[in-house]
């Protein structure tokens, strides 16, 4: 019976299944609800006993159900037919069969292995620790529990190995009652790891163990079976099957206690929580489920689980596997790991698509950033030639007369701060308008360029020129006296007067030189020259004239 809702096990909060797993169950599920639950028998190898923990649990945990299956669990045991013979006549649709299902087919049985549950056999015998057998030779002449082939199929093997002739042997019916072991009425009694040792445990009696494990023999065992014509006509329902078992399978052997519980509660109450205990403990050494992925079945250990049987004379022919292992055409682990690779793949085309709008942006960013260098630079330099237009005077080069002022005004602060003479020299070309008048205009420019080349080109690095207007030129000559300003500025006016600019045309300038004096503005210091250059005017042009007090008084 499934569990209540509350008890499914997302609820319970069981961390082992894993979001693959979660998402299949919930297409089950959905499954399962749109369709009615189909009626499913199973048919165990023996009694209810912790041996078919697997199945119990997948009903009890509601995985049968999730997966559109209800399920009957019928038990075995003796007086029961064997569970690949009722699948046979269908009476049942699945049973557990031992590794001799190999046998049956080979025998034309139409039997399909579908999942190993016991990597290998818990089949054993039992002996008690008072008799001399040690080994299976120790074997010959005494009384020997052993069940007809193939369900003693190891032991049987073992022996055959051992080159132990069968007829040396008494051989007796099994009993399934250990208590023939206590009561001497055997020698070896055939048992199972995982069951009769606890029993005689319990009892007080002693015992060794003749394993065939221990002689190389190592089958399957608690295989999963279906017929073949089943799986042909319900192979979704075979696969749901087989999927919630193995299921239920992880669910028991990570959850001993708790299926030792319901197991004893609703399968096997006449078997004590001990007894169940040391089954699982057994039977999960037989399973390793920690080594071997549930179910797992190896082609090559059928292989040679068939050449066993062949050996041993129990069949003959060679064995095809084809047909007989169950090929799943899609696992639960392909399916986590389908969910895992689209998972991975999304969260990839993700990340590549965040990192492509991340390039994108990246690369706007860095157009953007070199468009507003070149912007910035762009705006550099048209302020330097806006700076460059507003400072030089176009037509002859030199510094215009905004210029001059800032020059000034940095200059007389200089003076003023440090006590440093700073002379002006304020020049204009003699009778220019006659130039213009008679050679024309641009001859007058020419004129006035070649005058400010001159001149500039006999400074000092130290002085700056100006054209402070029309054909009126300024020099500002820092950390200088009147008298070296007067002489600087002799030397160029005879530098002019000296020899013509353009061809035949000569020109001669008139000087006017003043000191700064403390507490003056440029403008005073202008004007101070200016007078000086208005009386060398008047007294004759092409002369200098240097400012003192009574230079200023009116020329009569
Ligand atoms: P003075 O000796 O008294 O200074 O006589 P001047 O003729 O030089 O004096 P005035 O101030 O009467 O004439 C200046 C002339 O300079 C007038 C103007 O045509 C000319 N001039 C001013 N600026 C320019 C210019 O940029 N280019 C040319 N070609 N001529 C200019
Ligand atoms: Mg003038
Ligand atoms: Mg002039």
């Amino acid at each position: 019976m499934p569990l209540p809702a509350s008890m499914a096990p997302d609820k319970r909060g069981n961390t082992s299944l894993r979001l693959g797993l979660g998402l299949l169950l919930v297409q089950w599920w959905c499954l399962a609800e749109a369709t009615a639950a189909e009626q499913v028998r199973l048919q165990l190898r023996w009694l209810h006993q912790f041996q078919f923990a697997g199945y119990y649990m997948a009903v009890e945990k509601g995985f049968y159900a999730q997966a559109g299956l209800e399920v009957d669990i019928r038990p075995g045991g003796p007086g029961t037919p064997k569970p690949i013979d009722l699948l046979l006549q269908g009476e049942v649709d699945f049973a557990i069969a031992n590794s001799g299902l190999v046998i049956a087919r080979m025998q034309g049985k139409p039997l399909v292995a579908l999942a190993a549950i016991m990597q290998s056999s818990p089949i054993t015998w039992i002996v008690r620790t008072d008799s001399d057998i040690y080994t299976p030779h120790d074997l010959a002449g005494k009384r020997v529990m052993l069940m007809p082939a193939p369900e003693s199929a190891e032991l049987r093997i073992t022996l055959a190995r051992e080159g132990v002739d069968l007829s040396h042997l008494e051989v007796q019916q099994t009993s399934f009652n250990p208590q023939d072991l206590i009561d001497g009425n055997t020698d070896a009694f055939d048992g199972y790891i995982s069951n009769e040792p606890f029993w005689l445990q319990q009892k007080g009696q002693a015992y060794r163990l003749i394993n065939p494990r221990e002689y190389g023999v190592n089958f399957y065992n608690d295989v999963l079976t279906t017929r073949e014509t089943l799986l042909q006509q319900r192979p979704a329902q075979v696969e749901a099957f087989i999927q919630a078992s193995l299921q239920g399978w992880q669910y028991a052997l990570e959850n001993i206690e708790e299926s030792v519980q319901l197991i004893h509660q609703r399968y096997a109450p006449d078997k004590s929580l001990e007894h169940l205990r040391f089954e699982a403990g057994q039977l999960k050494r037989l399973i390793m489920p920690e080594l071997v992925q549930l179910g797992h079945m190896n082609p090559g250990r059928w292989q040679a689980i068939a050449q066993s049987y062949q050996d041993l004379g129990m069949i003959e022919g060679p064995f095809e596997l084809d047909g007989f292992l169950y090929k799943r055409e899609v696992t639960t682990d392909n399916s986590v790991l389908y969910q895992v690779l689209g998972g991975a793949l999304l969260a990839l085309l993700l990340l590549g698509a965040v990192a492509l709008r991340f390039a994108r942006l990246t690369q706007n960013l860095r157009l953007e950033v070199k468009r507003r260098q070149q912007a910035e630079q762009e705006l550099r330099s048209s302020n330097l030639k806006l700076e460059r237009l507003a400072n030089t005077d176009r037509l002859t080069g030199q510094w215009s007369r905004l210029k001059i002022e800032e020059l000034a005004h940095n200059e007389i602060k200089r003076a003023e701060r440090y006590d440093v003479p700073l002379a002006l020299v304020f020049f204009d070309i003699d009778r220019f308008k006659a130039i213009n008048d008679q050679y024309g205009h641009d001859v007058g420019d020419c004129i006035l360029t070649g005058v400010a080349h001159r001149i500039k080109t006999h400074l000092r690095d130290s002085d700056s020129l100006c054209r402070w207007g029309g054909e009126e030129f300024i020099i500002l000559m820092p950390h200088t006296d009147l008298d070296q300003a007067c002489l600087i500025a002799e030397k160029l006016r005879a530098l002019l007067a000296a020899e013509p600019l353009t061809g035949t045309i000569g020109v001669t300038a008139s000087f006017g030189v003043a000191q700064w004096q403390a507490g003056q503005g440029l403008g005073e210091l202008v004007h101070c020259a200016d007078l000086m250059l208005y009386r060398a005017k008047k007294l004759g042009r092409n002369r200098v004239e240097r400012f003192s007090p009574c230079a200023i008084q009116p020329l009569v």
